[in-house]
């Protein structure tokens, strides 16, 4: 018998793991996919190997959590590039409107290395013997002092106390409880947009970055195209460059190669004829990773119940607590959410522990 689960390895499961792993107490950690990082994913581009996030980039100066983890695990961070001039495209029949972008403007932050820095670090420090991959869980039961877990391949396990990590509409979907969870909370996990999960993202890795030898910021925007938003996407050391961005959710329609013509087209539309001479493009559709995203029945509206008071609520006679970044009051979707929600479950459980075992 463990004494504590996590369920999902993403930046709220490993939080708590290490939470846990601080007092002395190991919990085993179960993942679905055959990494961790969850919507974490920094990618090496096949051009130069520049590090190109696939998922969560930024944070801010108020995501105070986060960066307390970032300064324990000494993960240096850098402002997000922004000098110069910015470009947005309304329509294909007007110039390009430029604007400067005001340099009082409060910086977003990136990590050096990538968000996936992170969660390495993190994995790091807690050791791979306690974390298994390729493991999805489909059951949770509770039993005569415990819980039991059943996963995809028959897999099971027993514990005392569970923290489960996964998107809450996600975990409506695909967890069947027994008994089952209350009707309440059950309804509000239903309405619960998971935060990103109909991104698609898209880095074009290059050898010069010729938008800021232009004076521009690399930000550009637009009403037209497939691109959305892009950004310049340089990494920490300043010698490799690339920019990155998001595209509509119409463009999953396109297969990959007409995505990525189209994106060309449109950086050298909106940032210069230099786009075209590209070392590599990277992207990533998150409709399509079953683990972070399955269809609506309906649309859920962003935010609108990320933190809700049913989710800090102890369940099953107090072994199950719900966390990840949707779960939580503060910041939820973000990653400073992510952190929070890990930290706040972990404490949930060890603050009732035995000081002996705590
Ligand atoms: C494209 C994109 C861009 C983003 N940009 C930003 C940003 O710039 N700044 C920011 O702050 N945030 C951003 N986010 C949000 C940020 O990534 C999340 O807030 C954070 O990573 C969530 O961490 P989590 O651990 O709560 O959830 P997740 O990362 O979703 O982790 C949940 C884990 O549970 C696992 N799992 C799912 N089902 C099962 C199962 N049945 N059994 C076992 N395991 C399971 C999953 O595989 C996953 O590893 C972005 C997200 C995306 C997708």
């Amino acid at each position: 018998m463990r004494e504590v689960i996590i369920i999902g390895a993403g930046l709220s499961g490993l939080t708590a793991a290490l939470a846990f792993r601080k007092k002395g107490i190991q919990p085993l950690v179960i993942e679905a996919r055959e990494r961790w990082g969850g919507r974490i994913l920094t990618v090496a581009a096949e051009g130069k190997g520049t590090p190109v996030e696939m998922g969560a980039t930024w944070f801010t100066s108020q995501h105070q959590h986060l960066i307390r983890l970032l300064e324990e695990l000494s993960i240096p961070f850098y402002p997000q590039y922004l000098k110069g001039v910015g470009v947005f495209e309304t329509s294909l029949n007007e110039e390009l409107q430029l604007f400067r972008i005001p340099e009082t403007v409060e910086p977003s932050y990136r990590m050096a290395g990538g968000t996936s820095a992170l969660t390495e670090a993190l994995v790091e420090r807690l050791g791979r013997e306690e974390l298994l991959l390729g493991s999805p869980i489909e059951k949770i039961a509770e039993q005569e002092g415990h819980l039991k877990i059943t996963g995809s391949k028959g897999l099971q396990f027993a514990c005392k106390k569970l923290i489960i990590t996964i998107p809450p509409f996600l975990l409506a979907q695909k967890i069947a409880f027994t008994p089952e969870l209350p009707a309440a909370l059950s309804s509000v996990m239903e309405n619960t947009h998971t935060w990103m999960g109909e991104a698609i993202k898209f880095a074009v890795e290059y050898k010069n970055p010729f938008w800021r030898q232009h004076g521009l910021a690399g930000a550009a925007f637009s009403h037209v195209g497939i691109v959305r938003e892009v950004h310049d996407h340089c990494n920490f050391e300043g010698n490799s460059f690339a920019l990155k961005g998001f595209l509509s959710e119409e463009a999953i329609a396109h297969p990959r190669e007409k995505r990525e013509a189209e994106v060309i087209a449109q950086l050298e539309r909106m940032l210069g004829k230099e786009a075209k001479d590209y070392l590599s493009y990277t992207e990533k559709v998150w409709k399509e990773d079953p683990f972070t995203f399955t269809e609506y029945k309906q649309a859920l509206r962003p935010h609108q119940y990320n933190g809700h008071p049913l989710y800090s609520r102890p369940l099953m006679n107090g072994k199950l607590i719900l966390a990840g970044t949707e779960t939580s009051s503060h910041f939820g979707g973000y990653l400073e959410g992510a952190v929070y929600s890990g930290l706040a479950a972990a404490h949930a459980i060890l603050d009732k522990m035995p000081s002996s075992t705590a």
